[in-house]
């Protein structure tokens, strides 16, 4: 079997955007693998295991255009030998659309584009299209299940200390949940989960993380989604012009680059103690900047 998420570095992190602190160190999870997306990647490794248990050999799932977790399951289910389909939302997009979909596609998933309306009905597409097809698979849009939790929580149990923040990008609020009862078993008190929203969910995620118990563990922040998903300004996209600069390091204004420009502002407020040990997981999706959108907004 060739598909493992192996442990990722953990780096010190400065750059002249982030301001002037020491104590921040960064969870390369965009190194696990050059093109699929670090968290996307932690989130099936427990699904697919599940999968294999059950002698299926075929992943069945969902994504939009720009879906970091289409592209993840693709390459894994190209990696172990297992068929991959993906229905699309949008019916007018083609396997050539985008470099999302290319990718998909360059790895033998099969594209399926519905419409928008259609896509919203997702059990129903799902038996429609494979409820007769005993050895498929059903991975749930984003990679959002127990078994994602379960894959991120990993991310604790690899890291040489135990901080006192972790910040990260929140979507689902999974990768939050991971990281939340991650520590919980560890039995971490001091650690705080700051969860950027990267759209206007706040609530949805809020409720996910109570149902689980760790809302005095993780918090969910809002007031940088810029607009909304995918949205921007100038003073996101100089901000991550200059972080990519300053550091080396790849980032997106979807997801890490929100949240960055979020721990910089949380740490010049106060809000982040800038003398305790602050951990930025970076959870990968750095297709996202190669976007025609950002190269030109960007370039
Ligand atoms: C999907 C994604 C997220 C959000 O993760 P959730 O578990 O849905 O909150 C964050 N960063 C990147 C790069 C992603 O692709």
């Amino acid at each position: 079997m060739h598909f493992s998420v192996s442990n990722s570095v953990l780096q010190a992190l400065k750059a002249d955007c982030l301001g002037p602190f020491e104590n921040i160190f960064i969870k390369r999870d965009d190194l696990i693998h050059p093109i699929v997306s670090g968290n996307k990647w932690r989130k099936l490794e427990f699904a697919i295991k599940k999968a294999l248990a059950e002698n299926k050999n075929h992943l069945v799932t969902f994504g939009g255009a720009y879906s970091n977790h289409m592209v993840a399951t693709a390459c894994a289910g190209a990696s172990l030998g297992l068929k991959t389909s993906c229905f699309i939302r949008g019916d007018e997009l083609q396997g050539t659309a985008n470099h999302y979909l290319f990718s998909a596609q360059l790895y033998g998933m099969e594209l399926i584009p519905v419409s928008r309306e259609q896509y919203r009905l997702k059990s129903t597409l799902f038996e429609e299209y494979f409820g007769t097809q005993a050895h498929t698979y059903f991975v749930a849009e984003g990679g959002e299940s127990t078994e994602g939790i379960e894959g991120v929580e990993k991310i604790i149990a690899e890291l040489e200390f135990v901080p006192d923040y972790i910040v990260h990008a929140s979507a689902t609020a999974t990768t939050a949940c991971g990281l939340g009862s991650g520590l919980q078993k560890i039995q971490a008190q001091n650690t705080q989960v700051l969860s950027i929203a990267v759209l206007k969910n706040k609530e949805e995620q809020t409720t996910k993380i109570e149902n689980l118990g760790l809302q005095n563990i993780c918090e969910i922040i809002e007031g940088f989604e810029c607009g909304g998903y995918a949205k921007t300004n100038t003073e996101l996209l100089l901000f991550c012009k200059d972080f990519i600069r300053q550091t080396g390091i790849m980032i997106d204004p979807v997801y890490t680059g929100k949240a960055l420009f979020a721990m910089a502002q949380l740490l010049k407020n106060g809000t982040i103690d800038p003398h305790k040990k602050t951990v930025f997981l970076h959870t990968g999706g750095t297709l996202g900047i190669f976007s025609d959108k950002f190269r030109g907004l960007m370039g």
